[in-house]
């Protein structure tokens, strides 16, 4: 007896793929923005990544409103910065309770259909694609899924709380987007670089009820986002020393490309919103002083929407994120000209 009840069979990744298809534009406009990205992470093309949005992407006019907004501001910057917007679909819970993202629940103020969720996933990133030309990134929070948006997906994360799962690491293994491993809530760095050697590694293993063999992706890398102790107090881990060590750690392993992304909200900046302004200068600062520091940092991860802050679900104010606290629309339009200015 299972305590679960099969309410409906879901259409495979294929079926949706094929209800709702990219056009060769689109699939165009993926290539080369997958190929910018690419040398970005190996070093041939010196930008700085902004991987920036909304902490969950739990309203598609609101996100299409942000993202037109960094549209405009990525062609006043396209010389120094790389955006990637995020459209985070499905977000980790820590005790399992509240919003978990767009996929469950299309409308956070009605109750799940994850049927109505893949869908509404699927639009929105394809609405991006369509109307900004930007593809973007998205937390790989289930690997099964990840595969309803692999033809639209530039970059993955995978979350604080999934890196030092077996399937994950596999199936980031078998990607071919840069795939960033987040250290690990607790904050054990060893954990986020065993993950980047999986993810590395070509495997063979069970995905979706076949057998595969993965390649192995080059492009999985570090992504620092600060710890939290025994205590259950924040730490940040974005600073000069930080950075120097986990640059320490690339050398004396063996790893392609080795990268990594700031993420400059979350226990970085303890989620003082604002906080992220003064860390991502802080970053920068780091690799201007610091060669070594220069050649590992690919980029930064932003917390960012419309309004300043957050709310509760019901508050219902349009542009303010349901989750982690972002930093609001006009300051992060003068950070990301700051950056573009500070980064040499
Ligand atoms: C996030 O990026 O919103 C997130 C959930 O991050 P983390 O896995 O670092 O908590
Ligand atoms: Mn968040």
């Amino acid at each position: 007896m299972m305590n679960m009840e099969f309410r409906r069979k879901l259409p495979i990744p294929k079926l949706l793929k094929e209800e709702y298809p990219v056009t060769e534009k689109m699939a165009a406009l993926k290539d080369e923005r997958d190929e910018t990205i690419r040398r970005i992470f190996s070093g041939e093309d010196d930008r700085l990544i902004l991987v920036i949005g909304p902490c969950s992407a739990d309203n598609e006019e609101a996100v299409l409103d942000y993202i037109h907004r960094l549209r405009k501001v990525q062609d006043e910057v396209a010389d120094k910065i790389f955006i990637i917007p995020r459209i985070y679909t499905n977000k980790p819970r820590t005790t399992g309770k509240g919003y978990k993202g767009m996929l469950h629940q299309p409308d956070p103020t009605i109750k799940e259909d994850m049927l109505e969720g893949l869908v509404a996933i699927r639009r929105l990133h394809m609405r991006a694609v369509e109307e900004t030309g930007f593809t973007c990134a998205d937390e790989m929070l289930y690997p099964e899924n990840h595969r309803y948006l692999s033809d639209l997906l530039a970059y993955v994360a995978v979350g604080a709380r999934s890196v030092e799962d077996q399937q994950h690491r596999l199936t980031a293994s078998g990607l071919g987007i840069p795939a960033g491993m987040k250290n690990p809530t607790e904050g054990d760095l060893s954990v986020m670089m065993n993950s980047i050697t999986a993810a590395q590694s070509s495997h063979t293993f069970i995905y979706r009820g076949w057998e595969v063999e993965s390649k192995g992706n080059p492009y999985a890398h570090a992504i620092l986002r600060g710890y939290v102790d025994q205590y259950g107090k924040n730490h940040p881990n974005y600073h000069f020393e930080d950075l120097m060590d986990l640059y320490q750690r690339y050398e004396e392993g063996d790893f392609m490309n080795p990268s990594v992304i700031v993420d400059v909200n979350h226990s970085n900046s303890g989620k003082r919103f604002l906080e992220q302004i003064r860390i991502s200068k802080d970053v920068l600062n780091s690799c201007r002083v610091s060669k070594e520091i220069k050649s590992i940092v690919k980029g930064l991860m932003i917390e960012s929407y419309i309004e300043d802050g957050n709310q509760s679900i019901d508050e219902g104010t349009y542009g303010k994120s349901i989750t982690d606290p972002c930093l609001g629309w006009e300051k992060s339009e003068r950070l990301i000209h700051e950056l573009a200015d500070a980064w040499v």
